[in-house]
């Protein structure tokens, strides 16, 4: 029977080559909700790992989780091999690990421009006590920021909405901007929740070519999207999440035709 079928799972890939993630047996409960159930897996430096999965199979919590948002029962996550499981998101960001959310944040009164300035980039003004001790420290990084900001807005052409302010933009402008502010803090592993929901398809395809292009410079990428098209055309592997648990890696086009992928899809919750 084992040889029968060639693609069926034997559980995680965990001996990729040069990883920079590591998610090992990540449990999540909310109540009597099991929304993370022992997920493992690994994604490898240099690759564009996407994470798919039918609706409320976990994959934000398993982002949250490793990003320090929520705190696991059980598990770790290393990143670069640094143990980072229960740290808080700015320890996890220090160990070049930045994510995106699938809701972007709520950006009012702030104008595109300034939207990028509140980031997870390193900020010396925001140092109170610097401020008085080294005010010359904190100007010099608040102009290297500002011109930072400019040159990534330039880099993905949105520089023409820096003055707008951040509610006029449209959802595919909002996403451009996210992804725009996480570059700026030279992320190794970008991590991106949902980056073309609710996008129209001119402003997805202006995305997938950023993020492309990022992957050429070197930023590994993990996503989840929930466009199928989208992520089987720009990702390699493919993880498949279903109820909190890891069901199947493999390349688009394995994945694609797994009959456990399409009968999770079919299923829904309660199978
Ligand atoms: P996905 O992103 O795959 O659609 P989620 O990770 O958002 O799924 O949700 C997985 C499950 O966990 C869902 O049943 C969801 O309702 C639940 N869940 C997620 N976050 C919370 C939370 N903060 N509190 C309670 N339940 C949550
Ligand atoms: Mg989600």
């Amino acid at each position: 029977m084992s040889d029968a079928a060639p693609d069926l799972y034997d559980g995680p890939n965990l001996d990729k080559e040069d990883i920079v993630l590591r998610v090992d047996e990540l449990r999540k409960t909310f109540g009597g909700l099991v929304a993370t159930d022992d997920a493992s897996f690994a994604v490898e430096r240099g690759s564009v790992t996407g994470l798919i999965g039918p609706n409320g199979a976990g994959k934000s919590t398993l982002f949250n989780l490793i990003s320090g948002f929520y705190e696991p029962d059980a598990g770790h996550v290393s990143v670069n091999g640094v143990d980072v499981t229960g740290a808080p998101p700015h320890e996890v960001a220090d160990e070049g690990l930045i994510r995106t959310f699938q809701t972007p944040r709520k950006l009012e009164g702030m104008t595109v421009r300034e939207a990028m300035l509140v980031g997870p980039q390193r900020q010396p003004g925001e140092s109170f006590v610097k401020l008085f001790t080294s005010p010359g420290e904190v100007e010099a990084a608040e102009t290297r920021n500002i011109e930072d900001a400019q040159r990534m807005l330039e880099q993905f052409e949105i520089d023409h909405l820096a003055t707008q302010p951040a509610t006029d933009l449209s959802g595919g402008q909002l996403k451009l901007v996210e992804l725009a502010r996480a570059m700026l803090a030279e992320p190794e592993l970008l991590m991106l929740d949902e980056p073309v929901a609710g996008v129209n398809p001119t402003l997805a395809n202006k995305l997938r070519d950023h993020i492309a292009r990022l992957n050429e410079d070197g930023v590994t990428l993990c996503i989840i999207e929930h466009d199928m098209e989208f992520i089987m055309n720009l990702a390699d592997p493919i993880i498949v999440l279903d109820q909190g648990s890891v069901l199947v890696e493999g390349t688009p086009e394995a994945v694609r035709s797994d009959d456990r992928v399409i009968d999770a899809y079919l299923g829904g919750p309660g199978e």
